[in-house]
């Protein structure tokens, strides 16, 4: 029997309670278990992929073509595996499963109830999970903070579920202690609320995950464990972390992995926390900049800016300059901003090492990320598109290197004379049909790889298998004029003859992907276009700062 391990909110969202869960995830596994984790989002978009990332952040996708939260790709880069669609849920995707057995017939005439069909269906998912994944142990993040109505269903399971199971399931509380500026104390009183309202849904938590700016003194230690009812011991501090790896480091100094095993009757069948040490050393050792800028669109929330939006791109850039001894400094550039003012492009794309230009849709800011692309080419910037950011580079070229004035995607402008990136054909009806979640070209597709190019170099290999999701693609029509101009085209899908990848020769690193390598880049195992990027952005502003002097 597996045991699950339900990591919950409390007070407030974006303490780290997906950290929080990834980070035992690795603990646990480096003690020789098999760990996977889960998770709940509860809104009813049946998937993540119908919402914009301002929203919600980026839009994660699985190998086998999940669109989701952005935790699965915490889980997938602090567990080193890969995470699958069996291991995410939304209350959409729930009750539309209840739903349509209920259209079939299959409650037998009874009548269908939030609860206990709502719940079982949980369980049930939560239990396949479990059997796919072959896990000694669940992670289970149920997304939102406790008191929130939409959560409700997701507490009741998990109540379920401890009852029948009471050994083999264990809550953990991720809570918030503020410390407001004018009283200049620490605060317990909100987790104490929040683990009355986990109580009142029949949930006494095992472990508190104290969250706050600073570590947790032990008079705080004492309250929390009085007036919480948990363990003195079993009230672990979580202060801010500068860096997010660091977050299994500091638990591991609580014991908390030895906690949890304890609280199961387990043994740890191994002790080897070395790599992830030597890792987490490495990135705090590197001093010397890499300076790469992001130029998008997704990062206003308000008067705030959130690199959530792109956060898969920012680990990745993150987890290559590690490897290679340098501190990454990354800068969110406003694309927007570039339509107007040339000189603030100028200014900005100056300063920086290299040039990434990440995924997106619709029109708002592709003129700006164009210029970006167009600066990047002539200024030789290392550069590199992923996804929109390759088609847009696709764009540029056409328009200012192979004579195409005009050209565009018809994801823009449906009636260009030079449609060089254009709806893929099945993606046609979907669009007409309004088939929209979940229908676009989703999950990890082969690419065989030219000989000679930036793309084999970097890989290594002939064949590599990377993740998609778009709708549009380069216009296989217009490809031979567009190679007879010099751009190289040196990634192609085997089976449907998509391009993948195009590079440029006369540029010390021009690269657009139409999948999103961002997605398979691990701090253990730094993504191999990443990588060669940050490579040669080292190599660039070395040979600048040699000429200066
Ligand atoms: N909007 C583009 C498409 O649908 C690119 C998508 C993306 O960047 N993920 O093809």
């Amino acid at each position: 029997m597996p045991k699950f391990i339900f990591v919950i909110g409390g007070v407030m969202s974006g303490i780290g309670k997906g950290i929080t869960t990834s980070s035992i995830a690795r603990l646990l596994k480096d003690r020789g278990f098999r760990v996977t984790c889960v998770k709940i989002d509860p809104y009813l978009n049946v998937d993540a992929g119908t919402m914009n990332p301002i929203e919600h952040g980026e839009v994660f996708v699985t190998e086998d073509g999940m669109e989701c939260d952005q935790d699965i790709g915490n889980y997938e880069r602090f567990l080193g595996e890969n995470i699958l669609k069996t291991n995410y849920m939304t209350s959409g995707s729930v009750y539309l499963s209840v739903i349509n057995r209920e259209r079939g017939l299959m409650y037998k005439g009874k009548c269908v109830e939030t609860v206990p069909h709502i719940p079982e269906e949980i369980i049930k998912r939560l239990n396949i999970a479990a059997q796919k994944n072959k896990a000694d142990f669940v992670l289970v993040e149920v997304g939102g903070t406790v008191g929130e109505y939409q959560n409700l269903v997701y507490f009741e399971a998990a109540r379920m579920l401890h009852l029948k199971n009471p050994k083999n399931v264990l809550f953990v509380l991720v809570s918030y202690l503020p410390i407001p500026q004018k009283i200049g104390e620490m605060k317990t009183k909100p987790t104490q609320y929040a683990v009355r309202s986990l109580n009142s849904a029949g949930i006494q938590p095992d472990i508190i995950i104290a969250r706050s700016h600073v570590s947790l003194d032990n008079l705080r230690k004492i309250k929390l464990s009085t007036f919480c009812n948990v363990g003195h011991k079993d009230i672990i501090s979580a202060p801010d972390a500068d860096n997010i790896y660091q977050v299994p480091l500091n638990f591991k100094k609580d014991k908390l992995d030895l906690i949890i095993l304890e609280k199961f009757g387990l043994k740890e069948k191994k002790n080897d926390f070395s790599m992830w040490a030597r890792m987490v050393r490495n990135a705090e050792k590197a001093k010397k900049e890499v300076k790469i800028g992001i130029v998008g669109k997704y990062f206003g929330t308000g008067k705030f800016s959130l690199g959530d939006a792109y956060i898969s791109v920012i680990e990745a850039i993150k987890h290559a300059s590690w490897n290679l001894s340098r501190k990454p400094k990354i800068l969110w550039l406003d694309a927007e901003d570039y339509e107007k003012d040339l000189n603030k492009m100028k200014r900005e794309l100056t300063e920086v090492d290299g040039i990434v230009i990440p995924g997106g849709f619709g029109s708002r800011g592709v003129e700006g990320k164009i210029k970006a692309i167009k600066y990047a080419r002539e200024n030789k910037k290392p550069f590199l598109g992923l996804c929109y950011g390759m088609q847009l580079a696709v764009v540029e070229f056409s328009r200012n290197k192979a004579g195409m004035k005009g050209a565009q995607t018809t994801e823009i402008n449906p009636s260009t004379k030079y449609p060089v990136i254009d709806i893929m054909a099945e993606q046609k009806e979907k669009i007409a049909s309004f088939k929209l979640g979940g229908t676009m070209r989703l999950g990890a597709f082969l690419c065989q790889i030219k000989k000679d190019s930036i793309a084999s170099r970097a890989y290594g290999k002939k064949e590599i298998s990377e993740r998609h999701r778009h709708r549009y693609e380069l216009n296989n029509n217009l490809k031979n004029i567009l190679e007879s101009k010099g751009l190289v085209i040196s990634g192609v899908n085997p089976q449907s003859g998509l391009a993948e990848i195009v590079e440029l020769r006369d540029h010390p690193f021009f690269v657009g992907t139409q999948f999103h390598p961002e997605f398979k880049s691990r701090p253990l195992e730094p993504h191999p276009l990443f990588k060669e990027f940050i490579k040669a952005t080292i190599k660039v502003n070395e040979r600048g700062k040699k000429k200066k002097n």
